[in-house]
């Protein structure tokens, strides 16, 4: 990785383009013309060291067949291996994503972000240090609304905020996440119409309870974690400085107890009954 890191950080400075091709794909049947089923690329942040720069677009967070079109709350890891899987949600935002992409990076951690259309538009420099580096993306919507729907309403939810990740970073992806994890109000419909994942989660911070201490945050994911997981956390949304501050020990914790941290596609690609 230390080459990768490299490149990225002399490319950076010339443009974000480039930074985002140090992800490089290594599925031959990847087929970047496409924008509704790019092909799997589980390993989109650990890229050989050798490879040449690509254009931008080969950027792609994408799923295993088996769970396209489906809607996934966690992962059976092969061997029930301890890998877990932060989520964050509702950003990008000032302050928070940055803090945490410093914890992150300080800690050798890779996370998925899921991010919200009008928050992605309102911040696209932080967004594009988030791809840079090297965490997964996923699509939370344009709006962020928890109603019900139509058809075509659903579908501008997700393919706008779809638009605006690939022109911020370069990155399609097939990983979705309804807000408020509402699954009948049109959105995740739509979403496995166009063969995306569905990625709810099996643990949660909590760290929307307004009167929570950042501590409560903390022993929330310590006592539920199991291999497999996927943890509900948020950047955006609203003041998260509390989740900034239950990072560091939700991490130094998950580690003690012998977990290593993937990406959702990382996870899903380990799932026992995955086809490669
Ligand atoms: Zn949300």
């Amino acid at each position: 990785m230390t080459a990768s890191l490299h490149l990225q950080k002399v490319v950076f400075v010339l443009t974000i383009a480039l930074s985002l091709t140090a992800c490089t794909q290594t599925s031959p049947r990847q087929s970047l013309s496409s924008t509704t089923n790019p092909s799997l690329n589980p390993s989109a942040t650990n890229p050989p060291s050798n490879t040449p720069v690509k254009p931008t677009a080969n950027l792609a967070f994408t799923v295993p067949p088996q769970f396209q079109g489906k809607t996934v709350y966690q992962v059976s890891p092969k061997n029930q291996e301890k890998v877990i899987a932060l989520t964050i949600d509702d950003g990008p935002w000032p302050k928070t994503t940055p803090a945490m992409l410093n914890i992150f990076q300080q800690n050798g951690v890779k996370a998925t972000f899921f991010w919200v259309g009008t928050a992605l538009q309102a911040h696209p420099d932080i967004a594009k240090q988030v791809a840079a580096q090297g965490h997964a993306i996923g699509n939370h919507t344009w709006h962020h609304w928890y109603r019900k729907m139509d058809a075509a309403t659903a579908k501008s939810e997700i393919e706008r905020t779809a638009e605006l990740i690939y022109k911020t970073t370069g990155v399609k992806t097939s990983l979705f996440r309804p807000p408020g994890g509402f699954l009948n109000n049109g959105l995740a419909a739509y979403a496995k119409s166009k063969n995306y994942s569905v990625i709810m989660w099996s643990l949660t911070s909590a760290d929307t309870d307004p009167r929570a201490k950042p501590q409560a945050f903390v022993n929330n994911v310590l006592k539920g974690a199991k291999p497999g997981a996927i943890v509900l956390m948020h950047d955006g949304g609203g003041d998260r400085h509390r989740t900034v501050e239950a990072l560091p020990k939700i991490i130094s914790g998950l580690k003690q107890q012998g977990y290593r941290f993937v990406t959702v596609p990382e996870l899903l690609a380990m799932a026992e009954n995955a086809k490669p």
